[in-house]
């Protein structure tokens, strides 16, 4: 009984290490989840990267730091933050002013 368990043991380990071994034992849904997340990451640094141009191309034309939608410039520290940003605020930001002018009893609207 006891050699029939270290035999079992034995082959258990045997097809794992060969599992490990060989990506045919690796079943199709991992390797479709690895492609998946290989296309995530690769369309996040395309992104990325068309993002670092467009500020490398503002920073040639001289309208780097500023605000593509107000013109205003933005703060340094949000630069510092993020330097590839083209807002003055973040959409989140954005988002919660929206939200907070929404809420509030007397709309306020901007200047402009
Ligand atoms: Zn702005």
């Amino acid at each position: 009984m006891d050699e029939l368990l270290t035999e079992a043991k034995k082959t258990g380990s045997g097809i794992t290490d060969f599992r490990d071994e060989s990506p045919n034992f690796t079943d199709e849904a991992s390797i479709e989840s690895d492609r998946n997340l290989v296309f995530r990451i690769r369309e996040r640094e395309s992104k990325l990267m068309r993002k670092i141009e467009h500020a490398l191309k503002k920073l040639e034309d001289g309208t780097f730091g500023i605000c593509e939608e107000c013109g205003e410039e933005i703060s340094e520290q949000r630069l510092r933050a993020r330097p590839i940003a083209t807002l003055c605020i973040s959409n989140r930001s954005r988002a919660g002013m929206l939200l907070s002018t929404l809420m509030s009893p007397t709309l306020v609207f901007p200047a402009t």
